[in-house]
């Protein structure tokens, strides 16, 4: 069994690099794959984001509305199936959840029974909190429990930040304690936004291990007498430079420059029998392989003209790369179906509308389904309204069997008749992980099997609406345009990067003087559309000119003798809006005389800050 994790800084741009979501996903060639970073909020999850031929999909998108938290973070579990109505597959999971909380899409009612055990010392307020920006996505695989983690970052001033990543990750150690005080073993995959130790950080200081998040991080390993093996590091303990994460405003990739925040941490006992377990463990006993993906990373010898203040070229893909894990003697769980959270019982809209691929999805599951239930099954009408959504409510337990997922429609439904005694424990809108015992074939065989309704109304705008141009979405970018007064011009090609929001630890040194990159005066370069001919050579006269004047106005670093590259401070407070130059060469160690050099001046003295 292949475990991927992968930051993909916006799913939607990747799918457009890789041509469609199944060839990104098939490109890993694994069992399972949690991706971070989505980037979608939940109105946007259309198919061929969504549903990919032969994966099952599990998302957590953000919830909240706070300014600049929206349409970013969002995480999805793949799990690759041969079927997904009654497999034996264990990376088909047997329960899904999102969040980490339990709390997700229950009603206050049902909060008393639905907070996942250990949590209870927690307010509801500070649980939903936690778990409102779409960090989190649980799935239960029967022999493990993997979370799929995209963790928050927290800049050094910024405090509120700082307490959300202190309740986000200790409000998850609870729930890891919990679950392997029941002897679960746990899977932690994902961004968690930090580097444990200074190997794992192109430019660690001195203090950097001090850290508080950090000395968190270490305290959940083995070494430190904690339940987790950073199976990376258990697999390649001495490796240098192995990092996962670049910054894109720097070109940090040209030399290697990043940190490893991107992590694969595994907890609990191998799935041996034999008398003496002694040195025994999941990791030791199971994990094969653990290792980077760098194929993946944007920019490779060769692939693009190196960095001159920005590159010249779009580099396709993320900043991160993806890390990999195999695994060794996974056997296959109990019979079980897809638990209801996945993505092909999403509604659409608000859990009214639906697309008519998902419609015609059910209608497949159904006959799929039809197919593998056998005389025991009895007919039944059920016309029970259901008004929760299912999306949030994943009880594979219970006797209702997904009935709710056209929230206001009736339907008949074909029930298994057999039940669990586990169902009065699993009935109300509860996590199932926590309860969730080895899983063992007690597991109620519960196929669920729902018919669409005869005259529904469909959101046919959603299946006429065109896929959205994936070409034409630039990633994440806002490219400043506009030439400045000062009229600083030049040919530079810029980075199409947008520092803003990326979370990542890696600051570059124009971030350490308060400013962030941003562009220089720009040139358009495709050109103004349609002018006359002698305009336009006028204009070129023109531009040619103040070009000239302005080169020789731009200062050469000191380290290459090179002209710099001119950024303004975007950073609010007393130098906003101030212009400097700085070296035009991508960021690297400073041993690495042909990396970025460090220098720094003020463009003029008018600009320089008093
Ligand atoms: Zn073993
Ligand atoms: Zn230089």
């Amino acid at each position: 069994m292949k475990i991927v994790t992968y930051n993909v800084n916006g799913l939607r741009q990747r799918i457009s690099q890789f041509g469609s979501l199944l060839k990104l996903l098939n490109s890993f060639d694994a069992d399972i794959i949690c991706i971070q970073e989505t980037k979608l909020r939940r109105q946007e999850l259309t198919a061929d984001l969504a549903i990919a031929d032969g994966y099952e999909s599990f998302f957590s998108c953000t919830r909240t509305s706070d300014k600049g938290r929206t349409g970013y973070s969002g995480v999805a579990t793949f799990c690759r199936v041969k079927s997904a109505f009654s497999s034996v597959e264990a990376a088909l999971p047997i329960a899904a959840e999102e969040g980490f909380t339990g709390l997700l899409g229950c009603s206050r009612k049902e909060v008393e029974a639905s907070v996942a055990e250990g949590l209870e010392e927690f307010s509801r307020e500070e649980l939903l909190k936690v778990d409102s920006e779409g960090r989190c996505i649980i799935t239960d695989h029967g022999h493990f429990v993997l979370f799929n983690l995209y963790g928050p970052r927290s800049a050094s001033d910024d405090s509120d930040r700082i307490q959300f990543k202190h309740s986000f990750y200790k409000i998850l150690e609870k729930r890891w304690e919990s679950l392997l005080r029941r002897g679960r073993r746990i899977f932690v995959v994902g961004d968690l936004n930090i580097a444990p130790c200074a190997i794992d950080r192109c430019d660690a200081g001195p203090d950097f291990e001090k850290n508080e998040f950090r000395i968190w991080f270490r305290s959940m390993l083995v070494e430190s007498g904690g339940h987790f093996f950073d199976v990376f590091r258990a697999k390649n303990p001495n490796r240098r430079e192995a990092f996962t994460c670049w910054p894109s405003n720097t070109g940090a990739e040209q030399f290697n420059y990043g940190t490893r925040i991107d992590h694969i941490l595994c907890a609990g006992s191998c799935l041996h029998e034999e008398d003496d377990l002694e040195g025994h463990d999941f990791v030791t006993c199971h994990v094969k392989e653990c290792d980077i993906l760098t194929e993946y990373k944007r920019w490779k010898p060769g692939n693009a003209p190196r960095w001159n203040g920005g590159w010249n070229i779009k580099l396709e893909g993320s900043d991160h790369a993806p890390v990999y894990t195999s695994l060794a003697e996974i056997p296959d769980v109990s019979e079980h179906s897809t638990p209801s959270l996945a993505a092909r019982y999403l509604p659409m809209i608000h859990g009214l509308q639906q697309t008519l691929v998902s419609v015609l999805m059910r209608r497949q599951a159904a006959k799929q389904v039809k197919s593998h239930v056998d005389e025991k099954v009895k007919l039944e009408g059920c016309s029970n309204i259901v008004k929760r959504s299912i999306t949030n409510c994943d009880v594979p337990g219970t006797n209702i069997p997904n009935c709710s997922l056209d929230q206001d429609s009736e339907y008949s439904i074909l029930e298994v008749d057999k039940h669990s005694e586990d169902l009065t424990e699993e009935a109300a809108c509860t996590t199932k992980i926590a309860l969730n015992r080895e899983y063992v074939s007690s597991m109620p065989n519960k196929e669920p099997v729902k018919r669409a309704r005869k005259s529904q109304q469909l959101s046919l705008k959603s299946f006429f609406q065109k896929t959205p141009s994936l070409g034409n979405v630039v990633d994440s970018t806002s490219t400043d345009i506009s030439t400045n007064q000062t009229g600083v011009l030049d040919s530079e090609n810029q980075s199409q990067e947008a520092p803003a929001m990326d979370d990542q630890e890696c600051s570059p040194k124009q971030n350490d003087m308060n400013a962030s990159a941003s562009s220089q005066g720009q040139v358009e370069q495709d050109g103004s559309p349609c002018l006359e001919k002698e305009k336009t050579n006028v204009a070129l006269l023109e531009w040619q000119r103040i070009q000239l004047l302005m080169q020789n106005s731009i200062p050469l670093c000191k380290g290459h003798r090179e002209p710099c590259v001119s950024r303004v401070v975007k950073k609010p407070g007393p130098t906003f809006g101030h212009r400097f130059y700085v070296c035009a060469r991508a960021e690297g160690p400073a041993s690495n005389p042909e990396a970025n050099c460090g220098y720094f001046r003020w463009a003029s003295s008018k600009s320089r800050p008093k």
